[in-house]
C-alpha cells in the first residue's frame, strides 16, 4: 500500500530568510494561494512574534486561503505562542510550531540553560500551545547533533504533552543518508509513544544532500517533509519541494510512497516564486531548470523520436511545463480575458481584473500574441503591488555608439511631480543614476539581470536587481517589452521595499536565527 506523505511547504517563513528575499503581505498571500492550489498539506505562513508583517501574513494567509493547514512558528516563550495564536484564531486549520534546541552545543553556548530544563521548557510550551490549538508540531532544532538517547527523551515527553507532530531538524546541514535514516527509524523503534505522531523532517542543503537526507528519512518512517519551492531558504537552503515530490511520485515503485501534490502546478509555482524573490533558479536545476527536460545528445534525441521512455524518466507536462501556450492578443475582450485568468486559477477582485486588464492592453500593443507566461507575469505585478512612494511617470533616454546616454525622468515622489535629468556608462546607468539622484538612496545595486519570458525579439524582458541599504537587501523585479522600462520598474521596486521594510523593520524585533 503507497503512504501518503504530508509535505509542509515553509517558502513564506524558512524560504524567506533567503537573503534578499523579503517579501510583503501581498506577496505572501499570492504565493500562499498558488501552493494552495499545488496541493501541499501545511503552509508555514511565517513566525508571527517577528515583526507587525509577519504578523499580518500569517493571519491573512489563515483567513483568505482555502485547503492546506496554516502554520504560524514560534519560539519555546510564552509570547510568541500567544502571539502566534492570535495571527491564527478564527481561521479554519491551523497549527502552531514552536522550537527548542536539544544539541548541547546550543544549549551550552546559545541558550545557556541544563537538559534537564530544555526538556521541561518544551514539555511546559507544547502544553500552553494545546491550550490555544488542536495541532501542535515540535521542533528540537539541531536534532542531527544532539546525543540521540536525550534527543528520544525529549520527543517522548513532546508527545506525552500533545504534540501531533514532532520535527526533526538538520539544522546546519551536517548530517548524511545513511546517518540521518538510521536516525529517524531509531526515534521510530525506540520511543515507546512514537506512533501517536507523525515524524517530521526539515533539512538544510550546506553539504548538498537535503533532498537526499530527506528520501532516507522518509524510508525509515517519516510522514511529513518540510521543504520549500525551488528549494530556497537560509544559507545554502532546504530540501527543494519539487525534487521530493517528483522523486516520490517517480519512484513510488521503489519508496512505497507518495504525496497528494498536483505535480501540474510546479512549474507554474516555481516560477511565481522566482520572480516574486528575485531568486533565478540555475538552468540545471533538477526538475525546474530550463534544462531540465533538453535533451541534446544525438543519440538521446535519436531514442526518444522513436521512443519517448528511452531516455526521459518524466514527462514535461507532469510538472505543468508545455510549449508556451498562446492565450490571448490584441483584440481579446475583459470578458474573455477575465475567463481566461479564471482558468489559470486567479480569482482576482474587479479593481485588480481592471488594472490587469488595462496593462493586458498596453501590452498587446506591443507583442502580437500573449503567452500564459506574460500574463503570469501581469497578474504577480499588478495584483501584488503595494502602495508605492515612488511611481515612474515617464522617462526618455538617448544612447547610441559615439553619444554620452543621457536620461530624463520624471516621477512621483509622495504625490509630487519631479523630473531630473542625468547621464551614465549606458542607457540603463543613465536612468538609474538619474533615479538614485532623485529619490536620494544610500543604496547598492548588489545584481542586476534580464531575461526573456518568452521567445522572439518582441518578448517581454524580464529584470532583477538587489540592492543593499544598511545591512538589509531587498530584490525588485520589472517587466515589459522595453528592457530599459523594465530595469526602471525593476529599481523603483526594489526602491520601494526598501522604504516598505525599513518602516516595518523599526516596528518588530531583528529576525532572530530559526531551525
Ligand atoms: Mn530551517
Amino acid at each position: 500500500m503507497t503512504r501518503m506523505i504530508r509535505i509542509f511547504d515553509t517558502t513564506l517563513r524558512d524560504g524567506e530568510q533567503s537573503p534578499g528575499a523579503s517579501m510583503n503581505v501581498e506577496e505572501k498571500l499570492m504565493i500562499a494561494k498558488q501552493l494552495a492550489r499545488l496541493g501541499v498539506d501545511i503552509i508555514e505562513a511565517g513566525f508571527a512574534f517577528s515583526s507587525p508583517g509577519d504578523f499580518e501574513a500569517v493571519r491573512r494567509i489563515a483567513q483568505e486561503v482555502e485547503g492546506p493547514v496554516v502554520c504560524s512558528l514560534a519560539r519555546a516563550r510564552r509570547e510568541d505562542i500567544t502571539r502566534a495564536y492570535e495571527a491564527l484564531k478564527g481561521a479554519p486549520k491551523v497549527r502552531i510550531h514552536t522550537f527548542l534546541s536539544t544539541s548541547d552545543i546550543h544549549l551550552k553556548h546559545q541558550f545557556r540553560m541544563t537538559r534537564e530544563e530544555a526538556k521541561q521548557r518544551a514539555v511546559e510550551m507544547v502544553q500552553m500551545a494545546r491550550t490555544y490549538v488542536e495541532d501542535v508540531e515540535f521542533s528540537p532544532m539541531d536534532a542531527s547533533r544532539s546525543d540521540p538517547a536525550y534527543l528520544c527523551e525529549v520527543i517522548e515527553a513532546v508527545i506525552a504533552a500533545g504534540a501531533g507532530t514532532v520535527n526533526i531538524p538538520d539544522t546546519v546541514g551536517y548530517t548524511n543518508p545513511q546517518e540521518f535514516g538510521a536516525l529517524i527509524k531509531r526515534i521510530k523503534d525506540s520511543v515507546p509513544n512514537s506512533r501517536q505522531a507523525v515524524i517530521s523532517v526539515h533539512c538544510h542543503n550546506d553539504l548538498g544532500l537535503a533532498v537526499a537526507n530527506s528520501l532516507a528519512a522518509v524510508t525509515a518512517g517519516a510522514g511529513q517533509v518540510e521543504c520549500t519551492i525551488n528549494g530556497i531558504g537560509e544559507r545554502a537552503g532546504n530540501t527543494s519541494l519539487e525534487e521530493i515530490v517528483m522523486g516520490l511520485r517517480t519512484r513510488k515503485d521503489w519508496y512505497g510512497a507518495d504525496t497528494q501534490v498536483v505535480t501540474e502546478e510546479i512549474s507554474k509555482t516555481s516560477r511565481l516564486v522566482s520572480k516574486i524573490t528575485g531568486m533565478v533558479i540555475q538552468p540545471n536545476k533538477a526538475i525546474v531548470g530550463a534544462n531540465a527536460f533538453a535533451h541534446t545528445s544525438g543519440i538521446h534525441q535519436d531514442g526518444l523520436l522513436k521512443d519517448k521512455t528511452t531516455y526521459e524518466i518524466m514527462r514535461p507536462e507532469s510538472i505543468g511545463l508545455e510549449q508556451n501556450k498562446l492565450v490571448m492578443g490584441k483584440l481579446s475582450g475583459r470578458h474573455a480575458f477575465r475567463q481566461r485568468l479564471e482558468d489559470l486559477g486567479y480569482k482576482l477582485t474587479e479593481e485588480d481584473v481592471n488594472r490587469a486588464f488595462e496593462r493586458f492592453k498596453r501590452l498587446a500593443d506591443q507583442k502580437r500574441e500573449i503567452y500564459e507566461e506574460d500574463l503570469e507575469v501581469i497578474v504577480s505585478e499588478e495584483v501584488a503591488k503595494m502602495s508605492e512612494r515612488v511611481v515612474l511617470k515617464s522617462f526618455q533616454v538617448e544612447s547610441g555608439t559615439n553619444k554620452v546616454p543621457h536620461a530624463m525622468v520624471e516621477l512621483e515622489i509622495d504625490g509630487k511631480l519631479v523630473t531630473h535629468s542625468g547621464t551614465g556608462d549606458g542607457p540603463v546607468d543613465a536612468v538609474y543614476r538619474t533615479i538614485a539622484a532623485m529619490t536620494q538612496t544610500k543604496s547598492k545595486l548588489l545584481m542586476f539581470g534580464v531575461n526573456a519570458i518568452t521567445g522572439g525579439t518582441d518578448a517581454q524582458g524580464e529584470v532583477s536587481v538587489r540592492l543593499e541599504e544598511e545591512g538589509r537587501t531587498v530584490s525588485g523585479h520589472g517587466a515589459d517589452t522595453d528592457i530599459i522600462t523594465a530595469s526602471a520598474r525593476a529599481y523603483l521596486n526594489a526602491l520601494n521595499k526598501l522604504g516598505y521594510f525599513s518602516s516595518k523593520q523599526a516596528e518588530g524585533i531583528q529576525k532572530v536565527s530559526l531551525i
